[in-house]
């Protein structure tokens, strides 16, 4: 991690708790980051669960995070919700482009280019997450990969916004399998991520802020963060367990 750029964890839940199992989650995990500092922590619940769990986490420091958007201000698309919508339910920021979304729901790039300026113009910090699949690292694409994805799905956002955008490395072999991309490759794929917004932006590359997620947990990610290009976490599995999200959080913060 670079010293000007404050560590982010995110736990991102999935479709995982009901509302009433959120605010008891929440319970257990808010004490254990009491005094945490030098760190910033975000939880990302299923939309349905963001007011009760906007209510808790805010006060408390905790930033909220929804897990994907349309990117339409209103209109007829049933089941969608839109920026607007998570920000009233206490959401300041979105998981957008998941890997889960890219392959279950067929989420394009096109669709993240329209929906990354929808949500900054409308006040929400994007979490945009690129990836290669295991196929992909074994040819040798890993970077065109993440060179397509960023160069497609960050067209339409000006570079003066560039810096606000907090990016995720998640090679899709990492997500959810235990196996987590050793502290050099998550190194080399976020400087190349960090080279890419440098193309567009020399101002923005060293701002912004490049998550590395995969089968994080309490025992590797001291060794991942302490990477200088690795500013923090995107958390599933882990995210469910208070203690070891704690301990993932406390791993990243400095005094
Ligand atoms: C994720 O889904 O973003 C993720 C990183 O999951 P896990 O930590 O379980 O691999």
């Amino acid at each position: 991690m670079a010293a000007d750029r404050t560590p982010l964890i995110a736990g991102n839940w999935k479709m995982h708790k009901t509302s009433t199992e959120a605010v008891a989650f929440l319970g257990e995990l808010l004490p254990r980051l009491e005094g945490v500092a030098g760190v910033e922590t975000m939880v990302c619940p299923p939309s349905i669960a963001l007011p009760a769990v906007a209510e808790l986490a805010r006060a408390a420091g905790v930033r909220v995070g929804a897990q994907n958007m349309h990117e339409a201000e209103s209109g007829a698309y049933t089941g969608e919700v839109s920026a607007a919508m998570l920000l009233d339910s206490g959401a300041d920021a979105v998981i957008l482009g998941h890997s889960e979304r890219r392959e279950l729901f067929g989420e394009t790039d096109e669709a993240l280019a329209r929906k990354l300026p929808a949500a900054l113009g409308a006040g929400l910090t994007p979490i945009l997450c690129v990836g290669e699949s295991e196929a992909q690292r074994d040819r040798g694409e890993t970077e065109d990969v993440l060179e397509r994805q960023v160069v497609a799905d960050l067209a339409a956002v000006g570079d003066e916004q560039l810096g606000d955008v907090v990016l995720a490395y998640e090679p899709i072999w990492a997500i959810g399998t235990g196996r987590n991309a050793t502290p050099g490759q998550a190194q080399e794929a976020i400087a190349a991520i960090r080279s890419l917004i440098a193309r567009r932006s020399q101002a923005a590359a060293p701002a912004a802020r490049i998550l590395y997620g995969g089968s994080v947990n309490s025992d590797n990610a001291a060794e991942l963060l302490a990477q200088p290009d690795v500013d923090g976490a995107l958390v599933g599995g882990a995210s469910l367990d208070p203690d070891g999200f704690a301990a993932i959080v406390r791993s990243a913060a400095r005094p």
